[in-house]
């Protein structure tokens, strides 16, 4: 049985100077994903894994790193769906915990779908993964960038969309997806946005696909974007032109911005957006080591 992964690391502008990083972070974490995946593990556990990766990179807004809301606190957001039976576990609005993406796999394995804030930290908790001082999570380069924006009364442009996805196919035929952010830059206190949403961030069922999205959140909640994309599916077409159609369905429905990954049920990979680029790096059988690459939108070869 063939098997496969595609991680992103966010669709938006990104700065010729941190192109490197976004690749380099995102080799990374799809061969963190393959070795589980290679070694006959499953799907969410290598999602969980190349997730991590990203989570531990400053470069990416997840994890350490995380883009810090209005208050100049890190929250996070992360889900994972199985579309083996379609259990899916999310956290949102998380503080001080290392890797979000580890919580909601615990959740997965639970009745709740979706835990937030201190119910979210006291499960983390309990299931024995370890607590930090959430000032840990804050980077010097986000630290920066908020006291910048609070001495220059600019906050609230969005540009933070660095947020990590992954999705995967193991020998078992199973798929799943991932989701993990610090949210939007200087979003309110609280706020939750698409990622850990299942349907909307994120879907992973074995009869159609799996796919994670990016981008902004109230534009992607409002039409459900990971179940149409995953809808828009055909046997006989590429998944790029079922991303490619949900991508305006972004934009002409509600004026959205973003970007997706997917693997559908023939293990066919896709991945698109709208937004000025796209990090992604994807492995498949047959390949020999994964591709990196960060799309530029008039572009769509694979560099
Ligand atoms: N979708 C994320 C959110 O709205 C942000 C992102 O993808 O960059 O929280």
């Amino acid at each position: 049985m063939n098997i496969a992964i595609i991680v992103h690391g966010g669709a938006h502008a990104i700065d010729a100077a941190d192109i490197d990083a976004h690749k380099n972070g995102c080799l990374e974490a799809a061969w963190a994903g393959w070795s589980v995946l290679q070694n006959g593990g499953r799907a969410v556990d290598a999602v969980e894994a190349a997730i991590k990766v990203l989570e531990d990179d400053a470069t990416f807004n997840a994890g350490y790193g995380s883009e810090l809301n209005a208050a100049g606190e890190v929250e996070m957001d992360s889900a994972v769906m199985d579309g083996r039976d379609l259990s899916a576990g999310g956290v949102g609005a998380l503080k001080g915990v290392r890797h979000p993406i580890a919580v909601a796999r615990r959740v997965l394995d639970e009745q709740p779908v979706l835990l937030v804030a201190d119910g979210a930290r006291c499960f983390a908790r309990d299931c024995g993964i370890a607590l930090c001082d959430p000032q840990e999570m804050v980077s010097d380069k986000q630290r920066d960038k908020w006291e910048r924006r609070q001495r220059e009364g600019s906050p609230g442009a969005s540009d933070g969309h660095d947020t990590v996805g992954c999705v995967a196919l193991d020998t078992e035929g199973n798929l799943a997806a991932g989701t993990s952010t610090g949210g939007t830059n200087e979003n309110a206190p609280g706020r939750i946005g698409d990622s850990p949403i299942i349907g909307c961030g994120l879907y992973a069922d074995n009869q159609t696909g799996a796919c994670a999205l990016t981008g902004d959140g109230e534009s992607i909640v409002r039409v459900v974007l990971a179940k149409t994309t995953l809808d828009l599916l055909r046997e006989d077409a590429p998944p790029d032109v079922a991303v490619q159609q949900a991508m305006e369905i972004l934009q002409k429905r509600v004026g959205g911005e973003g970007g997706c990954i997917l693997i559908d049920r023939q293990g066919r990979i896709g991945w698109g957006h709208n937004a000025a680029n796209l990090s992604c790096a994807y492995f498949s059988t047959g390949m020999t080591e994964p591709v990196a690459f960060v799309h530029k939108t008039e572009e769509k070869e694979m560099e």
